[in-house]
């Protein structure tokens, strides 16, 4: 028991270590005078800048903070005035509390604040979120839609119900033609919908509309993950969340339960392209049929035999 204690004890402390030291590699695109997208360790950030200052969209996770703070000053070493939070996800937020703690306000949906205020589980991770630090939290909250107006433009966070998680918020930068999906958007991979957090896939589909009303053919779309984006490629992301849905409720009306509608493989077009990276065939699969029969939480697929093809 104690070895196994002393075993466990190790490896979070050696997993700690090699995550502060982790070297990250930041790419930064600049996408109009005033914005611009920074990939690093997590969520993809979003930069505006100006002759009124600096604020961002999403801070990464927190082991890199230091690091994604040196690679938003190559773009402009001015204060961080503002961070907007797309969701409340530990690769979103996790530069919070460094970043917060001097002086700069975070602003975010709702229930972001109120799922960083309590304790959360989620069974799809397997795992257990104690209350973050107040340093953390967002001291500006809204429950529809809010503005910025600085460097001679506004940018909008609008609410989307249910998507990715019941916080998510999509960035709208109409001057500069850009939008900021959040994890609403995961390009070249499966989405992950965060059921325990309240997401779900009509949701999901809801954020790409919302996000094509605004987008005209030159509209840049930064992902929550993966590379920049163009709004055709935003359209057969939508595309394809409604035919992997209908492909499932197809099945889900023929009286199939989850273990048959898995083992039917009714991604299977899309799986070598986007089911290798992170979430697989089966788990999105999951996300689709709890979230067509209302279940909110994740049910870990049954071991499905792989077929032959
Ligand atoms: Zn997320």
């Amino acid at each position: 028991m104690r070895t196994l204690l002393l075993a466990a004890l190790f490896f979070a402390f050696t997993n700690v270590v090699s995550a502060q030291e982790r070297k990250v590699e930041f790419t930064t695109i600049q996408l109009s005078d005033t914005v611009y997208m920074l990939r690093g360790a997590g969520g993809n950030v979003g930069i505006s800048t100006g002759e009124d200052g600096l604020y961002i969209i999403d801070d990464q996770v927190k082991p890199v903070t230091e690091q994604l703070l040196q690679a938003v000053r190559k773009v402009s070493d001015q204060p961080i005035r503002f961070v907007i939070n797309t969701h409340y996800h530990a690769d979103h937020v996790g530069g919070n509390e460094t970043i917060g703690g001097a002086g700069t306000v975070i602003i975010a949906h709702d229930n972001i604040r109120k799922r960083m205020t309590t304790r959360q589980v989620n069974k799809f991770r397997n795992d257990t979120t104690p209350p973050y630090a107040k340093d953390a939290l967002p001291v500006l909250t809204f429950n529809d839609r809010i503005s910025l107006h600085l460097n001679g433009e506004s940018a909008t966070a609008y609410y989307v119900a249910n998507g990715h998680t019941d916080g998510d918020s999509i960035i709208h930068f109409p001057e500069s033609n850009v939008i900021h999906m959040g994890d609403m958007y995961f390009n070249g991979l499966y989405p992950y919908v965060d059921l325990d957090a309240g997401g779900s896939m009509q949701g999901m589909v809801e954020a790409a509309d919302l996000a094509l009303s605004m987008a005209d053919d030159a509209t840049r779309i930064i992902p929550g993950h993966g590379p920049l984006a163009m709004t055709e490629d935003l359209k057969s992301y939508r595309d394809f969340l409604v035919r992997a849905g209908a492909n499932v409720q197809e099945l889900i009306d023929q009286g199939m339960n989850l273990q048959q509608v898995i083992a039917a493989r009714p991604t299977s077009e899309w799986d070598e392209e986007l089911g290798k990276t992170w979430i697989t065939p089966a788990q999105f699969v999951t996300f689709i049929y709890n979230s067509h029969q209302g279940i909110q939480e994740y049910t870990p697929p049954p071991e499905v035999e792989a077929e032959e093809d």
